[in-house]
């Protein structure tokens, strides 16, 4: 099984993939740059070498990348909007060119403009950052819901997807607790909301998924993560979500409220219960 968590890459890529072996890890998730500010690093290739050999020589999995929670693809201001994809187009290109083979985001906030508006904005953007000629797979997360964002009904990441020209590189990143708070219920009816997900946007779409259980109830439109089995979805149907047929095969990153200890337990634990 595909089976890590999201980790800082702070101390370089080298530092990271270490850190993932520590905990069990054989795939893991790292923010493009620094998630609240703007700077991004330059590339140091010797490092991104030295982690590769790690991940060659332990049979990883592929890794993801998460853009900036604060970039709005929706936004109707001139500033706050051209940064956004200022910003992308900068990460994008850097994770293309160390061959990191996805970049999941949050599609954005209509601010009270409307979803059609905001869809709209968000596929002018990828229409903007994506060229054509990339590798890496760009995904759409599945939101919570919560104020005005937009992408929590497979709907709209539907329409998004229809509108990019190169949809090609665009994919979906599935996260449990956003999908269960923006009111689909994958604890009793997780065959019915991965067939409406697939009438919808199409299952191979379907590229990662942020396994993550929920503090809130089922359609609260909240984003809180709760640790594996803490949480409203539980650990019986998180254990389903990793043995379903048409889930299986695809990379489960963890984004819990955990330190290394509490990731090393977690893997621990849906390893021994997938084998
Ligand atoms: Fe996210
Ligand atoms: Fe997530
Ligand atoms: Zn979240």
């Amino acid at each position: 099984m595909l089976i890590g968590c999201h980790l800082t890459i702070s101390k370089g890529y080298e530092e990271a993939a270490k850190q993932a072996l520590e905990v069990g890890a054989n795939i893991f998730q790292f923010f493009s740059r620094n998630p609240r500010g703007y700077a991004s690093k330059d590339l140091d290739m010797e490092d991104v070498e030295a982690m590769n050999r790690i991940l060659k020589d332990n049979n990883f999995g592929p890794l993801l990348a998460h853009a900036p929670y604060i970039l709005n693809f929706a936004s109707h201001k001139p500033r706050i909007y051209g940064m956004a994809k200022g910003i992308l187009a900068e990460d994008y290109q850097r994770l293309n060119d160390i061959s990191i083979p996805y970049c999941t985001f949050h599609p954005g906030n209509h601010v009270g403009k409307g979803a059609e508006y905001g869809i709209e904005r968000i596929v002018d953007a990828l229409n903007e950052v994506i060229t054509g000629t990339e590798t890496t797979i760009l995904l759409l997360e599945t939101m919570a819901g919560q104020g005005t964002e937009i992408g929590y009904k497979f709907e709209e990441l539907a329409a998004i997807i229809k509108g990019v020209e190169h949809n090609e590189l665009l994919g979906v990143c599935f996260d449990t607790c956003h999908v269960y708070s923006a009111g689909y219920d994958i604890v009793n009816d997780l065959d019915g909301v991965l067939e409406e997900f697939d009438k919808i946007v199409g299952i191979d779409r379907l590229k990662a998924i942020h396994l993550n259980d929920s503090k809130m109830e089922l359609n609260s439109r909240k984003d809180r993560h709760a640790r594996i089995g803490e949480g409203t979805i539980g650990l019986e149907a998180i254990l389903n979500i990793i043995a379903h047929p048409s889930l299986k095969g695809l990379p489960f990153y963890l984004e819990t409220p955990n330190e290394l200890g509490g990731y090393r337990e977690e893997i621990e634990l849906l390893k021994a219960a997938i084998i």
